[in-house]
């Protein structure tokens, strides 16, 4: 059985306690290699590491910092498809999706930040003939990153990156459930000449190694995505010790859809908005509210193109692969029990998918729609992040935003319409990080990416990033 390795001080290691426990393929529910349980010694040596490279890796200059991220990226596309067939392998989800989007972005992401680190600068504040401000944005030491199962390279990437572009070290953890395109990263990074220690990954147990990492002195800055109960942990374990925190958390996004939209194009991204990674995007629209005037033709038209979706071999050419692991398929399937209990009707899926064969194990669910329920139940105000959805009826764009803004979380909003005033106006309203107009996840990289409330603290992407991994120094200067 193939064992996956810590990335410490630029080489592969055995876990120093030299336990392992299993790593499950989600389509077939068999153990298919093993991962480092990581304990407090395996992140000690990561971090001796990681603080030995700081000083050579943020005086470098950017140029140098910035090519040895290009050669990482450059990498990562030259050996793509072993990537995306690791990621699907992994994770369950369909390859032509790990071979779409997850790995050209987690590429994107290295290309971005190397490059971008090229044009960030810093402000200047005039006093006029008195003095000079500069603020110098330096690099902050080692950065702990840890990052969840639903995009593993992708997320992963998009925190690394930033953070070693920077001139930070990092100690990284991915997901326990889905560590392999991680391992695969490692053996990236040394074949693209990273100097030892800049990066390390550790693999294991949130609790145990994650932990770890948040409650490590040395690590003074975390970046988190991951769900919002592990982020309230996270929170107030590295308040007292006055960490800079970025937490990217769980969502209930709302899907607000006008009878004056373009009913076409709604209909074929809100399919794809609602179950793309077997719904398990943060970023996945589970509230589908409707106007009551296309309601009826909505429900039809979405329940049909549903039943239509093929769940199967993430090899095929599937919609829909497996979800993530047991545990999790599990919880999905008791949020169908708790919407009935709660009185909504199922109109389809709300089952296990029958794959067969060697997939008869396998982690399938069928995609599921509910309607019947009201804004305020349970169904309605908890992530569920699986394949499910509800939809509701609306009857004025009050109610909408009420409607869209009723839960604790505050992640990403989708707004369907063809009134450009409606349009405006509901984005204004909305309580969220991320409003789509007419499109949901067309992403440019520049943009503040995360939520509000209960989804999160801080932003991702373009220059809040560097922001985030720099500490600003106010120099004045009198002439
Ligand atoms: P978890 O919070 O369970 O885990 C996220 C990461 O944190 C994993 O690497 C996990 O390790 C680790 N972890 C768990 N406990 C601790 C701990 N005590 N200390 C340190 N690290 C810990 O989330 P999931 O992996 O289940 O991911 C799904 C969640 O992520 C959803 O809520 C989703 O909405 C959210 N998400 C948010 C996004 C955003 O941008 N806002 C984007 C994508 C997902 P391990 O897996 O080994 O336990």
């Amino acid at each position: 059985m193939e064992k996956l390795l810590n990335y410490i001080n630029g080489e592969l290691v055995e876990p120093k306690k030299g336990e392992y426990f299993d790593n499950i393929e989600p389509a077939t529910g068999k153990v298919y290699s093993l991962i480092p349980d990581s304990d407090i010694d395996d992140v000690n040596a990561a971090t001796a590491a990681a603080k030995a490279a700081f000083p050579i890796w943020s005086r470098m200059s950017i140029q140098e910092r910035s090519d040895i991220l290009l050669r990482v990226a450059k990498l990562i596309g030259e050996r793509q498809e072993e990537l995306a067939q690791a990621e699907s392998r992994d994770n369950g989800k369909p390859l032509k999706l790990a071979r779409t989007a997850d790995i050209p972005r987690a590429q994107a992401n290295f290309h971005f930040y190397a490059t971008g680190i090229l044009h960030y600068a810093s402000e200047s504040h005039s006093m006029g003939d008195l003095a000079i401000n500069y603020t110098l944005r330096q690099p902050i030491g080692i950065a702990g990153c840890i990052s969840p199962w639903n995009l593993p390279l992708y997320l992963f990437s998009w925190k690394i990156a930033p953070a070693l572009a920077a001139g930070n070290t990092v100690v990284a953890k991915p997901s326990e459930v889905t560590p392999y395109t991680a391992y695969l990263l490692s053996k990236i990074c040394i074949d693209a000449g990273m100097p030892k220690g800049v990066l390390n990954i550790v693999h294991g147990l949130g609790p145990k190694a994650g932990a770890a990492i948040i409650e490590h002195n040395d690590i003074p800055m975390i970046s988190f995505t991951g769900g919002t109960a592990t982020g309230e942990w996270i929170a107030r374990t590295a308040a007292p010790k006055f960490k800079k925190l970025s937490l990217e958390l769980g969502g209930k996004n709302p899907n607000i859809i006008f009878a004056d939209c373009d009913f076409e194009d709604m209909m074929k991204t809100t399919v794809h908005s609602s179950f793309a990674n077997q719904g398990q995007i943060c970023l996945c629209g589970s509230r589908i509210l409707v106007e009551r005037p296309i309601y009826e033709k909505f429900k039809d038209e979405f329940v049909k193109r549903v039943k239509a979706l093929k769940v199967g071999n993430p090899k095929d050419n599937v919609n829909l692969g497996a979800v993530v692991s047991k545990p999790h398929m599990e919880k999905v399937l008791s949020y169908v029990e708790l919407a009935r209990d709660e009185g909504g009707t199922v109109l389809t899926g709300g089952k296990r998918a029958e794959v067969g064969g060697e997939f008869s194990e396998g982690y399938f669910l069928e995609p599921t729609i509910i309607e019947g329920l009201s804004h305020t139940c349970r169904t309605n105000q908890e992530e569920i992040f699986g394949p499910v959805v509800t939809i509701m009826p609306f009857d004025t764009d009050e109610e909408a935003l009420m409607m869209a803004n009723s839960t604790k979380y505050g992640l990403a909003s989708t707004v369907w319409t063809s009134n450009l005033k409606r349009a405006h106006t509901i984005a204004r309203e909305l309580h969220t990080g991320i409003v789509w107009i007419n499109c949901w996840l067309l992403r440019d990289l520049r943009t503040p990416f995360g939520g509000v409330k209960s989804s999160g603290v801080g932003r991702e992407g373009g220059f809040e990033a560097l922001q985030f991994f720099t500490e600003p120094k106010n120099v004045c200067v009198k002439y």
